[in-house]
């Protein structure tokens, strides 16, 4: 196989540098290593409801996205944030009070973050994108690149100008060989940068009234007790069902080990917090993102608790002389780790790709 531009991984990031390419009229192809398009982006449904098993916000400010969902008309709302607080102790003493509900003024998509992922590849031609296909080495060594890939268990070849890894950072340093091979600094950039929220988990409780909010909660709670640690409402715009979410505090390991018993804990949370009616959701629903060794490596499992300042490391830049660029949201120096980010860093890339192309006519 041969094109102009490799984009390897299927996230915002691939997704988005790959309509830019499209829309300038230039020769790519994108592979995407599971067998599905998204990656940490991931809404599902259930009993008609569509619910956001990764990345559910975006911010006022963050303008790429918004004018990505007007492009798809797909409307915006605001984060329900209507209500009572909702505490845990430690010993499991709940108070509800007033106070800062932390996604307040945040935004929501009707029909969930996925509905970009959708709008986005509906929007490219299915020719040019091929999941199931995973990138294990990248041959840099000539004027143009050569990548081989993992072709549902067949190794293939793909030879192109370059080659744009839209992927973690610590995903490419754990999982891709170069050769020449990168230098130690290099390598050691790469597995450097945490991928955000990689190492976190998601539980989505579905009910087919929102209970909270009929006794006048706004959903918004944070446990010191858990399994769940800080929780919102996670409704559709209008109507039901209804949902919270929350995010789990319990270490990976233990997740994976105990999670059945985490699940049943999780019900009894939500009974203490909410209310007897919690006790029985419709659906109940563990999205664990470590367990995804293309999005989440061994060192995410213990997720930073800060968010880290981002951007392509410097020692990485000058590859993309020799057609080695990157482009996931954690090279995006201003919103690196957002949905934005992707948006960022994918626009930086296409922008570059044709100021190259028009300086070298
Ligand atoms: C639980 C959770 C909650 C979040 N909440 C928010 C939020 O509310 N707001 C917000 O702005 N952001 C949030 N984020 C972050 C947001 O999801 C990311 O910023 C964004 O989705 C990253 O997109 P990306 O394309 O850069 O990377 P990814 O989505 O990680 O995409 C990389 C892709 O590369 C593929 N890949 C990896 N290795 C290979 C290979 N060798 N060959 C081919 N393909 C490969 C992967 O399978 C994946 O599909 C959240 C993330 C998580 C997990």
């Amino acid at each position: 196989m041969q094109t102009d531009t490799l984009i390897v991984g299927g996230g915002l990031s691939g997704l988005a540098l790959a309509d830019h390419l499209a829309r300038q009229g230039r020769d790519f192809l994108l592979i995407e290593a599971q067998d599905r398009l998204g990656g940490r982006i991931l809404t599902k449904e259930f009993s008609g409801g569509a619910f956001d098993l990764g990345p559910a916000w975006f911010w006022p400010g963050q303008l790429r996205i918004a004018a990505l969902a007007e492009r798809f008309q797909i409307p915006v709302f605001e984060q329900f944030s209507t209500g009572d607080l909702v505490y845990q102790e430690q010993n499991g003493t709940v108070q509800r009070g007033r106070g800062y509900a932390s996604m307040e003024g945040s935004y929501r998509l009707a029909g969930g973050i996925g509905r970009l992922v959708d709008a986005l590849t509906k929007a490219l031609d299915p020719g040019m994108i091929i999941t199931n296909t995973r990138l294990t080495s990248v041959d840099h060594s000539a004027d143009n690149v050569t990548a081989q890939v993992d072709q549902n268990g067949r190794a293939q070849t793909i030879k192109a100008n370059r080659i744009v890894m839209a992927m973690p950072p610590r995903v490419i340093a754990d999982t891709v060989t170069f050769e020449p091979a990168l230098d130690a600094a290099r390598m050691q950039a790469l597995q450097n940068v945490p991928t955000w929220m990689a190492g976190q988990a998601k539980i989505v409780a579905v009910y087919d009234e929102p209970y909270w909010r009929k006794a006048g909660l706004s959903g918004d709670a944070m446990s010191q007790q858990g399994p769940m640690v800080e929780i919102h409402d996670a409704s559709p715009r209008q109507g039901g069902p209804y949902a919270l979410f929350g995010f789990v505090g319990v270490p990976a390991d233990a997740r994976a080990q105990h999670k059945d018993e985490m699940m049943r804990l999780a019900v009894m949370q939500l009974t203490a917090m909410f209310g007897p009616e919690m006790a029985d959701p419709m659906h109940l629903v563990l999205q664990d993102w470590a367990t995804i060794p293309d999005i989440a490596r061994p060192q995410d499992r213990h997720p930073v608790r800060s968010h880290p300042r981002y951007g392509l490391p410097t020692n990485l830049r000058a590859l993309s002389a020799r057609g080695v660029i990157f482009a996931s949201t954690e090279t995006a120096p201003e919103f690196g780790g957002f949905l934005e980010g992707a948006l960022e860093a994918a626009e930086h890339v296409a922008r570059t790709l044709a100021l190259h192309e028009t300086m070298q006519i």
